[in-house]
């Protein structure tokens, strides 16, 4: 019993002997007497814990607290003091170290650190500001911060759009005053890549790159975010798209309140309860800009009409509350199969056709029960 009950006790108060720990620089030494040798035979896991109750610590949490304390300290070093509301797996908003804020003192730097503790990230939006970086986990020196490191349009090589991909958006019906509103860049890797400018209060905060044959690749170590979230800051009425492209279109059609997913549709829709945030991996983008939706009072769903675009359409009215949602109806192309997305529509049909398709949208719920949802 006496050799347990210290363990036992980590289990229930892990987060405040954190919380202790990264509000001083001193570590152990400030930490009462009891708890001092739990302490150290803690920060020198695995050698003195028996592995079972690490294992046993992990699984109940999902977090590896030899990483989370080194994470904290470095953090630490970087000027960033986690207070309490530093759990991982969440977002939180901490004054910048940098910039204190600015004149409004705002807690502008949103900070992460992942579920399982291997590393953290931060970036600071204040649009003068942007210090930005990662610190990991098991590395023995803080060389490896990205301190300060803006993404810029320089630094990713990023350039104004060539006339071969102006023309392949042109054959789109994408307008290059669209596409410049909207910062579409492109990068030379042997040929031009697309390059969908993400951003968030102006600031370049993450990069998806896509090749005329359709590849994608998503800019390392951002945080995911909708495409175009600027774009909807003041909207009551917004229209989300299951693409980059799409977002230009529906742009095309006269609506800019649109917004993009950057990574496509599930495959289907999923038979179990939603999830915690912290959990919901394949939607941090949609937590991560919630706070945007929580303003608006309808949302159409423009998803593409496939199976996946439906599933996308489903798992998102679940997470906004279907009573604000609408969905619209894609064209009939032929006797047996519509229009897949707004881009087709905008092809095919015209800017004319594709804004009926968005007005006529139908209410989520109705829509459903008439067409099916997946
Ligand atoms: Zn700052």
């Amino acid at each position: 019993m006496g050799r347990t009950m210290p363990f036992t006790m980590i289990q229930h108060c892990h987060f405040s002997l954190f919380n202790s720990y990264t509000t001083s620089t001193t570590t152990a030494l400030m930490l009462p007497r009891r708890l001092g040798r739990v302490w150290s035979r803690l920060l020198s896991y695995p050698r003195h814990l028996p592995g079972n109750i690490m294992e046993r610590l992990e699984k109940r949490n999902g977090i590896d607290i030899t990483k989370l304390v080194d994470v904290k300290r470095k953090l630490e070093l970087v000027g960033i003091n986690c207070d309490d509301s530093c759990i991982p797996g969440r977002y939180i908003h901490l004054l910048c170290p940098k910039c204190q804020g600015g004149q409004s003192m705002e807690r502008s730097l949103s900070l992460h650190i992942v579920q399982d503790g291997d590393f953290a990230m931060w970036r600071c939006f204040r649009v003068d500001c942007g210090w930005a970086g990662r610190v990991f986990a098991g590395s023995n020196s803080v060389r490896k911060v990205i301190s300060s490191r803006k993404i810029m349009e320089q630094s990713l090589g990023l350039e104004p759009l060539g006339e071969q991909l102006i023309a392949y958006f042109g054959e789109r019906m994408i307008s290059e005053e669209t596409l410049r509103r909207n910062s579409v860049m492109q990068i030379y890797v042997d040929q031009a890549v697309i390059a969908f400018t993400y951003r968030h209060n102006g600031v370049l905060v993450g990069c998806k790159y896509r090749t005329i044959d359709k590849k994608f690749r998503q800019e390392k170590g951002t945080v995911k975010w909708l495409y175009g979230l600027d774009d909807i800051n003041e909207a009551s009425e917004v229209i989300i798209v299951e693409g980059e492209i799409d977002k230009l279109s529906v742009e095309e059609a006269g609506f800019q309140n649109c917004v993009s997913v950057p990574c496509g549709a599930p495959q289907k829709v999923s038979d179990k309860e939603l999830p915690p945030r912290e959990k919901d991996t394949g939607f941090q983008y949609f937590w991560n800009c919630k706070e945007y939706l929580d303003k608006v009072s309808r949302i159409i769903l423009a998803t593409d009409g496939d199976t996946p675009g439906r599933a996308l359409a489903e798992e998102l009215a679940r997470r906004l509350g279907k009573d604000r949602c609408w969905r619209v109806r894609w064209p009939k192309k032929d006797e047996f199969c519509s229009f897949k997305d707004a881009n087709e529509v905008l092809k095919h049909l015209g800017p004319g056709a594709l804004k009926e398709v968005i007005e006529n949208a139908e209410l989520y719920q109705l829509h459903v029960s008439l067409h099916g949802s997946h």
